[in-house]
């Protein structure tokens, strides 16, 4: 189902500049339809953020895609997501062939998505709980990525990141935050890059903002 709308989808992340063609494999193949609720499934594959239910959203397209090729991803990599949300970014790094660790803070969220990935055959470690403090049992991770806005960047979730790992993380007030790509050369030294102007929910925890 939704074949030729999968294509488009394809041809629009191609025209905004996706050109890692492993990524572009795995948007074909993931069926983002699957992943939102019944009503929205028709604008499943809009380049647009969708609602899931809680007051939280699936991703757009395009922010999955531009998040997945900043980890650089080569060879099978272990990777801790921060915001299970639907599974779907989570799906895309497993159909690339990653180990996917994937922490969720609403228990509702995180059960639904359980189900869906124990349902479609999804092999990934989801975890409930709060994601700013991430998952010391299984670390350290090559890759992290943050799906969710935070004011900072969680130092637990950087002693977390290997040696030569990267990671993924949308940083700034809860209306409009940067995209930092950031690579730890060393035990302690960084190289960051930032691009601009995304727009995430927020990020909820001990190292992120406070509940209202
Ligand atoms: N990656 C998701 C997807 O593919 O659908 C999109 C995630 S949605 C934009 C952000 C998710 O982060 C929400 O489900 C929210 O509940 C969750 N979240 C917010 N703060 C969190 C935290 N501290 N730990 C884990 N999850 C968190």
């Amino acid at each position: 189902m939704y074949e030729t709308e999968r294509e488009d989808l394809i041809k629009v992340l191609r025209g905004k500049g996706i050109i890692d063609e492993n990524v572009l494999k795995a948007f074909l193949k993931v069926e983002r339809h699957l992943f939102v609720p019944e009503i929205i499934k028709p604008h499943a594959y809009s380049d647009v953020a969708l609602p899931i239910g809680h007051e939280q959203t699936i991703s757009q397209p395009y922010t999955v895609a531009f998040m997945t090729q900043a980890l650089e991803l080569n060879g099978r990599s272990k990777i801790l997501e921060i915001g299970t949300g639907s599974g779907f970014q989570a799906a895309v790094l497993v159909e690339m062939g990653m180990k996917v660790y994937s922490i969720e803070r609403n228990f509702e969220i995180h059960k639904n998505t359980q189900k869906l990935f124990d349902k479609l055959g999804i092999r990934a470690a989801l975890i409930y709980g709060d994601g700013t403090i991430g998952w010391e049992e299984a670390a350290p991770y090559d890759r992290i990525i943050v799906t969710a806005g935070g004011p900072e960047v969680p130092n637990r979730l950087l002693s977390q990141l290997a040696v030569g790992g990267k990671m993924v993380i949308p940083v700034g007030d809860r209306n409009c935050q940067a995209m930092q790509i950031i690579t730890k050369v060393s035990g302690k030294e960084y190289s960051k890059k930032e691009v601009p102007n995304f727009k995430f929910v927020p990020l909820i925890g001990k190292q992120g903002w406070k509940s209202e």
